[in-house]
């Protein structure tokens, strides 16, 4: 950050910059003033007129798949308020006053000395005659989405007009509310901007298959009443016709740039405010930046080229050197109703003498085409269809411009038929990896220069693969190959005493059927006794495995020292007594024994998040009386002291609250017995909702599980904590059954794969592929291990045993429960003092005062 505090100018004096539009790319160049200090120079005001904060439209979709406004939304929250920026949101301008320099509302008029029009564009509707009411609607902001919620709630069919990107995304937001979906397009094909014939046809042939409708070549005339108990009926030019409940028009965009229009602004022949290189306006007091910007007559629709015209034009205000716009390259890789599409650089072959190259896979309906140089010696462009695996090689070519090889054609084929792998090394530092963040592959090398040396601190620091997400192989490939030159290897050994991964060690033990350390030490260790690494981290892989009571002989002293005692030490060497409340439901009658058993001992007793009773002040000798009080009455043990399953938290669900869709108590119920006993690399915190109201927040754990109306939906991989992070949506309207079998595997497949000490999310963020892969290997069994999976959880859960009452039944596991060496009592240096009804360790300034007391 630059920020030159001494320089700050009292805020009444501080012109006034006003950025209109808080979309992605004015919130981007608001960010970037920020972090440039430019709020402390200028009186910042940012006006929206959508009544939502900026949020991802990228993810715009996932609004139909479980997301809500507050997870779309980016950036941090209170961000502009912590930094003195007004935010007028539903406020349209509507008015730019150039003689007085003020912007006009319906609330009133505001001064500016620098203006950023960040307007974006709005979707374009064909004059239609019927196009109206639920025959009209678009798919550009959250509330039009809600508006194609609301009509296809008493819909059959849904017709998208467009069979562009937006267009198939639009389809498949129809087809995953339940309707069956149509596309219409005018063009032969699909995708006509970025697809050639064949490609369109690829994907036609693809997204029929999935049971959407595509009707190509059609001309909509007019949109009627319905017939076959439809709502409407389409008419198409060529005598052809389709009944349908709604129809959504996505058939184009068109630069929003009214308000430059009426206040004299040059505005470009097809639309959109015309800017110079600096992103500059005809009036050189306004900036016009991402949809709205017309540069050399091209309006750039993805949120890369706008990102880079917010930054460079923050740079410019917040008086940094800036770079110049030089146009951007519009290659897409997207998944579209599941199916790759890539288009790279000059996917038409338009250049002049370019020669092209095709692989069609007509069983798999893939299709892949190559454009070189009339030379051959250049890369000018690519189509792909149905695998995009082929596409970050191809884009760093054309990117790059490196030299084909001698038979380019090789780059398409398919793996194995002497495709020359593109190493990360053939890339110069300037090559681009993440472009939604334009992170070359030099600034990838300097922040790990300043200290990142892991995936995830390297995403956060550069932000590479935090937008599309579409670069993270290639980022992770950039990554590793930085740390192998400089001879940093990348060392994944568990600790001195065995050179193997995590998951390696996992793999043996599971294997040859090991058992114990000393077997695995024997056989893959490098001789020793293990060390305070190895030791937890294979008595984790063993219970994970095998799912022994864990004080058993061969495995007690591998225990950590909570493990060891089956409770966590507390910060004066005393324990905390945490029984398990399967879903926090519990008895009035095992609430009064928990009462008598906290008073019996004097036990401090808190509530917890996680929805149960935490008993505090524990002496190692008192353990085993108290949890055979406690397992008397029914409860046992809670692992709060393990890497293992922790609670599964509920909302009260259907049968209690009037919102509630389906019994959220059950279900946690039924998935905290199922996991309770399982053993993992860092603790498990689950979390089951009745309804999208998601009282149990569900969001933030590590499972979490929210009703529908027709099953649940399963978020995967969030945490609180120090650095929180969002659960994703993984699947939706699972069946109980299905939930179950999704969450066995996806938690064998962690359990197998994580690093020691490594939570969900951080396994997730650094998982190559993310969530698409994650969701191929779970759902789609693409390793084919999902039997193997399922298998391994059901052991675990048939070897379920309260390690409490197991260690309660043997006389031998209880001798360690001794707070001196041969004798049983209590340790005479525990001071406390009472408070609120309760006591609590002594602080160091109040041990002397109760020593004299004691003495007096
Ligand atoms: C469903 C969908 C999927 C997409 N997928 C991708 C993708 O995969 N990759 C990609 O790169 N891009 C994708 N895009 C495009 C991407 O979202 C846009 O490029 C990006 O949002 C452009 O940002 P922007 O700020 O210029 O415009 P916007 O995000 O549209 O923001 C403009 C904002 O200005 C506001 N505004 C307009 N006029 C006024 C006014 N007079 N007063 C106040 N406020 C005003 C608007 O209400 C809006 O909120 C997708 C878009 C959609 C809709
Ligand atoms: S999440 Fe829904 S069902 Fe559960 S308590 Fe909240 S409103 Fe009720």
């Amino acid at each position: 950050m630059n920020q030159d505090k001494t320089s700050i100018v009292p805020a009444d004096r501080r012109p006034s910059l006003i950025v209109i539009g808080n979309g992605m790319v004015g919130h981007h160049c608001v960010e970037r003033l920020i972090e440039l200090g430019a709020h402390h120079h200028h009186a910042i005001s940012v006006f929206g007129e959508e009544r939502h904060p900026a949020y991802d439209r990228v993810h715009l979709s996932e609004y139909f798949s479980g997301r809500d406004a507050a997870s779309l939304a980016l950036g941090e929250a209170g961000l502009y308020a912590d930094h003195g920026v007004a935010l007028h949101l539903g406020e349209k301008v509507e008015k730019i006053d150039r003689t007085t320099r003020e912007v006009v509302t319906s609330r009133g008029r505001y001064r500016f000395d620098q203006l950023v029009l960040a307007t974006g564009s709005y979707p374009f509707v064909p004059a239609i005659p019927g196009s109206e009411g639920d025959a009209r609607l678009v798919y550009r902001t959250l509330d039009d989405l809600d508006m194609i919620r609301a009509a296809a709630a008493n819909a059959r069919r849904g017709v998208v007009v467009g069979g562009g990107l937006l267009g198939l995304e639009a389809a498949n937001a129809l087809k995953s509310l339940g309707l069956e979906a149509h596309v219409v397009e005018f063009a032969p094909r699909l995708m006509p901007v970025q697809l050639d014939a064949e490609g369109g046809a690829a994907l036609a042939a693809r997204i029929e298959a999935l049971g959407v409708g595509v009707h190509l070549s059609k001309a909509t005339e007019a949109i009627v009443a319905g017939e076959n108990g439809h709502r409407y009926r389409m008419r198409f030019a060529d005598g052809s016709a389709l009944d349908t409940d709604l129809v959504v028009f996505s058939a184009g965009i068109r630069p929003q740039d009214a308000l430059a229009r009426d206040c004299g602004l040059e505005i470009a022949a097809r639309g959109g405010v015309v800017v110079n290189d600096h992103c500059a306006s005809s009036d050189p007091a306004i900036y016009a930046i991402g949809e709205c910007a017309s540069w050399r007559e091209r309006v750039f629709g993805l949120v890369a080229p706008g990102y880079r015209m917010a930054r460079l034009v923050a740079e410019r205000l917040a008086g940094q050197p800036s770079e110049l716009f030089t146009g951007a390259d519009m290659s897409t890789k997207l998944k579209l109703l599941g199916v790759d599409v890539g288009s790279i650089g000059d996917a038409h072959g338009a250049s002049p003498g370019a020669r092209s190259y095709r692989f069609i896979d007509e069983r798999s309906a893939s299709y892949r085409r190559l454009v070189v140089s009339e030379d051959g010696k250049r890369v000018l462009g690519a189509v792909l269809v149905g695998d995009n695996s082929f596409y970050d090689p191809l884009l760093q070519y054309v990117a790059n411009a490196i030299a084909a090889p001698l038979a380019p054609e090789a780059l398409i084929l398919p793996a194995g038929e002497g495709a020359p792998a593109l190493g990360i090394d053939a890339l110069p530092d300037s090559a681009t990896i993440c472009s939604c963040h334009n992170v070359s592959k030099g600034t990838i090398r300097e922040a790990i220069d300043q200290g990142c040396l892991d995936l995830a601190s390297l995403k956060r620091e550069t932000r590479a693969s935090t937008g599309c997400g579409g670069c993270s192989a290639l980022l992770k490939q950039a990554f590793e190959a930085e740390l192998a030159a400089r001879g940093v290897a990348v060392d994944a050994s568990l600790c001195e005493h065995f050179s193997h991964t995590r998951q390696a060690l996992f793999d043996l033990v599971r294997l040859e059927g090991i058992e114990d350390f000393d077997t695995l030490m024997r056989r893959h260790g490098n001789g020793g006794l293990g060390c305070d690494i190895c030791k937890p981290a294979v008595a984790s892989i063993l219970a994970s495995n095998w799912n022994r009571p864990i004080l058993d002989p061969a495995l007690a002293p591998l225990q950590d020292t909570n493990d060891a005692f089956m409770a966590n030490m507390q910060k004066d060497g005393t324990y905390s007594v945490v029984p398990r409340i399967a879903g926090g439901e519990i008895t009035p009658d095992k609430l009064i024994v928990l009462g008598e058993v906290a008073k019996k001992y004097d036990l401090y007793t808190k509530i917890t998040g996680g929805q149960r009773i935490d008993m505090f002040g524990a002496e190692l000798h008192q353990l085993p009386s108290i949890w055979a009080e406690l397992l008397a009455a029914g409860f046992e043990t809670g692992h709060a002291y393990g890497k293992s399953t922790r609670t599964v938290k509920s909302c009260v669900g259907s049968s209690w609250c009037r919102y509630g869709v389906q019994d959220s108590v059950a279900m946690a119920l039924r998935l905290e017995h199922r996991y309770k006993g399982l053993r993992s690399p860092h603790k498990l915190k689950f979390a089951v909702s009745g309804c999208t109201r998601e009282c149990a927040e569900a969001q933030s754990k590590d499972i979490g599980v929210i009703a529908t109306e027709r099953g649940w939906n399963l978020y995967v991989c969030g945490n609180g904590g120090m650095r929180p992070r969002h659960a994703e949506l993984f699947a939706t309207d699972l069946d109980d059954e299905t939930l179950v079998r999704y969450i066995d595997r996806l938690l064998m497949f962690y359990v197998r794969t994580a690093d020691r000490l490594q939570r969900t999310s951080v396994w997730r963020e650094n998982l190559d592929g993310g969530l698409d892969y994650l969701k191929s290997v779970v759902i789609d069994d693409c390793l084919g291990v999902c039997a193997e999976l399922e298998r391994q959880m059901a052991l675990v859960v048939e070897r379920y045993e309260c390690e409490w009452a197991n260690a309660l039944s043997d006389p031998e596991k209880l001798k360690r429960f001794r707070t001196f060496v041969n004798q049983n009592q209590g340790d005479p240096g525990l001071r406390y003092v009472r408070e609120r009804g309760q006591r609590r360790p002594a602080r160091a300034d109040e041990i002397p005062s109760i020593v004299s007391e004691e003495s007096a």
